[in-house]
């Protein structure tokens, strides 16, 4: 047997568990938070090992990478979700190959999306990116234009709203990251309040999780928790390095 295929379920497997202990003890159904595997980097066959262990929602940044792991997983019934950046010359080939999008942060994108979703397929599920972290390198909308940039999207006829993701800063300091969690789930409650129908909050990545669901996650998405490091470098996380 290949050696990644017990790595990959017992890590899918810790993951699991880890959600379900830190739930409780924050006094949250485990059933209410959605693991997203974020597998970036990793190979199709990586994927297909999770998916026979029994994850079927996975989260990509990159359009090229995923769409070769797309046509190779195409016999896998896959929840595909987009999370990273959006170019506006990509979103042709994400929304006729997503189910979700993660991080619209202006209208541009968010027109796009919607006259490019194929009528074939039901109306393409987004959350919108929100800046948590004020940094001018992260992409999202702020704070203060969310509500904005919501009642723009749910009048396109292809988009449906379901609410906000962020990636706070990369930072040992966990009272500033659940500052920005806490900001998060602020937008969306505020959100729900002026009438819109929400369900999703998603944060928490492998190294900040439990604070994530603490802070009222509905939606984590993991990745190197799951499949172990990285294949290659991303540019992110280049870029961070060089600082
Ligand atoms: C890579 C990535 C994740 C997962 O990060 P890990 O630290 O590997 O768990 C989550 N969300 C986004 C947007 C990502 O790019």
């Amino acid at each position: 047997m290949d050696p990644n295929t017990t790595t990959i379920a017992s890590g899918l497997q810790k993951v699991r568990t880890r959600i379900t202990e830190i739930a409780n003890k924050a006094a949250r159904q485990p059933e209410a938070i959605t693991l997203l595997a974020a597998s970036k980097t990793n190979p199709a066959e990586c994927l297909r090992e999770a998916f026979a262990a029994g994850q079927t929602i996975f989260g990509e940044n990159y359009l090229q990478e995923a769409l070769v792991k797309i046509a190779a997983l195409a016999d896998l019934p896959i929840e595909w979700h987009f999370i990273g950046p959006i170019q506006s010359n990509k979103t042709k080939r994400i929304a006729e190959n997503f189910a979700w999008v993660h991080s619209i942060d202006r209208k541009k994108i968010a027109d796009r999306l919607s006259k490019d979703r194929p009528e074939s397929l039901p109306p393409l599920q987004v959350c919108l990116q929100v800046n948590v972290s004020g940094e001018d390198s992260k992409s999202g909308v702020s704070p203060e234009e969310v509500a904005d940039l919501a009642a723009y999207v749910v009048e396109l006829p292809r988009l449906r709203l379901r609410g906000v993701m962020a990636i706070p800063e990369l930072t040992k300091a966990t009272a500033l990251q659940r500052s920005q969690f806490r900001m998060l789930k602020e937008a969306y409650d505020q959100l729900k309040q002026a009438g819109h129908d929400l369900d999703t909050v998603s944060m928490g990545m492998s190294e900040d999780l439990d604070i994530a669901i603490e802070e009222g996650a509905t939606m984590v998405r993991v990745g190197t928790a799951i499949f172990g490091p990285r294949r290659y470098p991303i540019p992110e996380e280049l870029a961070a390095r060089s600082q």
